[in-house]
């Protein structure tokens, strides 16, 4: 049976680099009809904390990446937080020391610099050479005696090499001779993350091992632990790095690069799990949308790219915009609906003004956020104080006074209002007059009105705007705050 895992840790936030590893085991779990497995690598004590943990976990939910098994749900092969795992680990490593695959190491930290400052003279690469890999039962027998402080060393063969079949990047492989015997199990009885990762994976039956190009060096030492414990290997799939437009790689200074983030600027989920399995993976095709439930059905690791894949956030954004105005109109108008009353700037969260404020939007948004921006400009544009203190206002050209003061008097004979009173087919109507009566048309007709009926050059659709700023002062859905 299929069975992977996604084994953050819990250190910070959920980047779009983790969350791809995540969408790619799960992509690979479901459509294997295999488990999908969260583990919480927490052995950094000092850097991990709860609060990370839980917003990770959140973040995977967002993303609708749901797992079998994990530390909030638990299953067959827990704890799924290395920190709770302790026992098992020193039972491996006694069972390693036991089969002569580890020793003891005395060495202290200055005997450790001492030796890599040798072997930098030399011009050695700086692996143990420390005498505890031969050393004499009474030595040993002695230090015990005196209390020192002793860390559990992996005794790596000297010559030879490993290889492994990357289901990504095909053959890999190593020589051993510079690898030099590392340490599993440090002085204060701390596992060390490799030693933890080998003996989680093959106790939690894990068949697939898919994670981060990063980790093909841990790899090495992790095959030489499940040699020496007799476990079978599971298969290895290194993704490739996530890189930046410029193909360095994707860092904090390119911008946004947490699921957190994105999520707070107003992407969808499917959006951001739409453009993540798209870096370093194609269904073959020109195809680029998918869902999640077709991403399960098309994926394969045979068609993931071994060669770095550019996050591109123009792209992302772009994507988010297509799949925003797909949305079916229910789901639009609750997602908007929703946020609009949640940020206060409508007393409601449905009815007619929160259709005709969508309706009116969509086409030009890529963000739920954007959304935001656009409607609150045209509702806190003060129309009414606008019209009455236009009269004179010297920020007006010339050019343009016989807009302004038939504005003023249509205005002030309560003609436009009755006009927007009857939607957009009186605004036509009273456009055309208008424009008839000023000889104007096209952009030198349409630009001053813009302006002066909504305060702004640009914008969605004016008489659609207009009449969304008339009943947004008749209607009582828009919060006080605004305008
Ligand atoms: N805990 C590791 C990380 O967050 C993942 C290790 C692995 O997948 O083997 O990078």
């Amino acid at each position: 049976q299929v069975r992977v895992r996604f084994a953050p840790s819990p250190t910070g936030n959920l980047h779009v680099g983790g969350a791809r590893t995540a969408l790619f085991n799960y992509l690979f779990a479901r459509s294997k009809g295999g488990k999908f497995i969260l583990r919480v690598e927490d052995t950094d004590l000092e850097r991990s904390t709860k609060q990370s943990e839980e917003a990770m976990l959140n973040d995977l939910t967002w993303l609708g990446l749901d797992w079998d098994e994990g530390p909030d749900i638990g299953g067959e092969y827990g704890p799924y937080r290395q920190s709770e795992r302790n026992p098992l680990y020193k039972q491996y490593a006694e069972k390693l020391l036991k089969l002569g695959h580890v020793y003891r190491c005395f060495c202290s930290n200055e005997e450790l610099e001492q030796m890599k400052e040798h072997a930098k003279q030399l011009q050695l690469p700086p692996v143990y050479t420390g005498k505890w890999a031969t050393a004499l039962d009474e030595e040993i027998h002695d230090e015990l005696a005196k209390g020192t402080p002793y860390t559990y060393r992996f005794r790596v063969p000297k010559e030879g090499n490993l290889k492994i079949n990357d289901l990504i990047r095909g053959e890999v492989s190593w020589s051993l001779d510079t690898l030099g015997d590392f340490v599993i199990l440090r002085s204060n009885g701390q596992p060390v993350y490799n030693f933890c990762v080998t003996v989680d994976d093959a106790n939690m039956h894990i068949s697939h091992v898919i994670r981060a190009e990063e980790h093909l060096p841990n790899t090495l030492r992790q095959a030489l632990i499940y040699q020496a414990l007799g476990f079978s290997m599971p298969s290895f799939a290194h993704v490739s790095l996530i890189l930046a437009p410029d193909r360095s790689k994707l860092s904090k200074r390119h911008g946004a690069t947490s699921v957190g983030q994105f999520r707070e600027m107003g992407y969808l989920p499917q959006a951001m799990v739409n453009y993540l399995a798209l870096l370093g993976w194609g269904d073959g095709t020109e195809n680029e949308f998918f869902t999640i439930d077709q991403l399960v059905e098309k994926f394969s690791i045979s068609r993931v790219n071994k060669s770095g894949a550019v996050f591109d956030s123009t792209k992302l954004r772009w994507m988010n915009g297509q799949r925003l105005r797909a949305l079916p109109s229910e789901e639009l108008t609750k997602i908007l609906g929703d946020r609009w009353k949640s940020t206060e700037l409508l007393l409601e969260s449905e009815g007619t003004f929160v259709k005709e404020a969508i309706e009116l939007l969509k086409d030009g948004i890529d963000l739920v956020t954007d959304a935001e921006t656009v409607l609150l400009n045209l509702l806190s544009y003060p129309l009414e104080s606008t019209l009455a203190s236009t009269e004179g206002n010297s920020v007006m050209d010339d050019k343009l006074s016989d807009v302004v003061k038939n504005l003023i008097s249509s205005y002030d004979s309560g003609e436009l209002y009755e006009a927007l009173e009857e939607g957009h087919a009186g605004w036509q109507k009273w456009v055309k007059n208008f424009g008839k009566r000023l000889k104007r048309k096209g952009k030198s007709l349409f630009m001053p009105l813009r302006v002066l009926l909504t305060g702004k050059l640009h914008g969605p659709d004016m008489g659609g705007s207009i009449i969304l700023i008339y009943r947004a002062g008749i209607c009582g859905a828009v919060s006080k705050q605004v305008g």
